[in-house]
């Protein structure tokens, strides 16, 4: 029997990384298998499904690197792939819990509800719905309709049932049915069959051979099963992926930073980088090699390998992982990607020549954590019209030879023939040195703040290089203007 498995998010305008490391090992795992990945869009319980943000989960997987074979998208032999395109087929099996007898009408109003729950509660009994309605006759539902009241389908669960099913990261687990707070809804007041309904019925017609998701479903299996049951459908293999924790090992969520997809692609984390962390929380390679493609992730990924304790959400090695992929991603892909962030920061790019970029990113990408760090790195080599720090400016005033030592350098470079490569500059440095017996900090420090208005930074003789002679003057000319004042 091929792999066939499902990513199945509800459109809610996000794509939180929870469901991007939901969607990646489901990705990987059939892969791997040389199975079916199927994208479904879960939207019967949104309110107003909007089109945007389905374009958010096709934009975050396709960023991610991932594809599917059967979705809304691309269509496929089980579609439609939304749920709110397959009403007709949730009725259908609907009609077929009511014609088994294993549903029923319930009229109990959100108040009623809430008074049982408050009862059972000061009982000391755990909340669960009584079955007050089972056995309602046909005028007590007619009364109860004429005072308006629109039912809800319950589904009747078992009294005494263990329900056992072998989990495939979490082990064996067992759970009896009473602990399911009793008769649960599958069809709303407004009509609208519920996620533990629909994902049954979509899950056994999409022919899913294994569901893997968050552990935060877990407590919806059991509920599922039974409906599997019910319906005549044999249960896929359930895999139930660890959770994602903050550092502090509290549930991730906003308080710990970004969430969304998006927001890790805006701040300029390279998707390579990305995916292949996802990959690591909650799984890890036999082989203890981290950084890995999508391929060699593909190649190794076992869900047996699963851990089934909660995993964190470590920022510093996604840095970590993220300055190794910019340090070997393609130059010319890394140029295409920085660019953005250069306009964003208002450099009109297309000022630069396209060759000479790629120079200076090459060498200021060690620098780099995230793309969104470019600007600030690379701003030495694109600004010419820089100020001079106040502590480069007092740092000059405290010694006429610092002075000397720059304008020396500028008439050096003036009457320079022929190209100015990192030697031409340094015996240059040597000579100045030489001519005005100046050394070290007194020689080195004057030129770098004439170059760059400051006292850190670049190394010099590979700044001069990219600038070239023309820019290099240019700079030195605008920084005598400020000190010279
Ligand atoms: N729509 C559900 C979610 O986003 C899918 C859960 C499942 O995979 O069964 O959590």
């Amino acid at each position: 029997m091929s792999v066939r498995v499902r990513f199945a998010p509800s459109p809610t305008g996000f794509m939180h990384v929870g469901n991007a490391r939901t969607a990646l090992f489901n990705y990987l795992f059939a892969r791997h298998h040389g199975g079916t990945f199927i994208l479904r869009i879960e939207d019967t319980d949104i309110e107003r499904h909007s089109e945007e943000a389905v374009r958010v989960i096709y934009e975050a997987l396709k960023w991610m690197g991932i594809d599917w074979d059967e979705g809304p998208d691309v269509g496929g032999p089980f579609g439609p792939y939304r749920q709110s395109e397959r009403l007709n087929i949730y009725k259908e099996f609907i009609e077929k819990l009511k014609e088994k007898g294993l549903v029923y009408e319930c009229y109990c109003t959100p108040e009623e509800l809430e008074e049982m729950r408050k009862e059972q509660l000061k009982r000391g009994e755990p909340p669960r719905y009584t079955g007050k309605c089972r056995n309602l006759t046909e005028e007590e539902k007619e009364k109860l309709r004429k005072m308006g009241r629109k039912p809800v389908l319950r589904f009747k669960v078992p009294e005494d049932r263990t329900i056992v099913f072998e989990d495939l990261v979490k082990g064996r687990i067992e759970i009896n049915s009473r602990q399911l707070g009793g008769d649960f809804v599958v069809v709303r007041s407004n009509g609208m069959p519920v996620y533990n309904f629909v994902v049954v019925v979509d899950d056994a017609l999409m022919k899913i051979t294994h569901v893997i998701r968050g552990e935060d479903h877990i407590s919806n299996t059991p509920k599922q099963i039974l409906l599997y049951e019910a319906l005549g459908f044999t249960p896929p293999a359930f895999a139930h992926l660890p959770m994602i924790l903050g550092p502090d090992r509290s549930k991730l969520s906003k308080r710990h930073g970004s969430t969304s997809v998006r927001e890790f692609k805006e701040k300029g984390y390279l998707p390579e980088a990305f995916t292949n962390f996802l990959a690591l929380l909650g799984w890890y390679p036999k082989d203890g090699k981290e950084i890995l493609s999508m391929d060699e992730l593909i190649k190794r990924f076992d869900i047996k390998d699963v851990n089934s304790a909660p995993a964190i959400f470590d920022t510093t090695k996604l840095n970590w992982m993220n300055q190794v992929y910019i340090r070997s991603y393609p130059v010319e892909k890394l140029t295409d990607l920085i660019i953005p962030y250069l306009e964003k920061a208002g450099y009109d790019t297309s000022n630069f020549n396209r060759k000479w970029l790629e120079k200076v990113i090459e060498v200021t990408r060690e620098y780099l954590t995230v793309l969104s760090d470019a600007p600030g790195y690379m701003e030495t080599f694109l600004k010419d019209d820089f100020e001079v720090s106040e502590e480069a400016k007092s740092f000059l005033a405290e010694n006429p030879d610092r002075l000397k030592v720059i304008e020396l350098f500028y008439h050096k470079i003036k009457s320079l023939e022929g190209e100015l490569s990192e030697e031409k500059f340094k015996e240059i440095i040597k000579e100045i040195g030489k001519e005005l017996k100046v050394k070290g900090k007194n020689l080195f420090m004057p030129v770098r703040i004439a170059l760059t208005g400051k006292m850190s930074g670049v190394e010099l003789p590979i700044l001069v290089k990219l600038l070239g002679k023309e820019r290099v003057l240019k700079r030195v000319e605008n920084s005598l203007k400020q000190v010279n004042l």
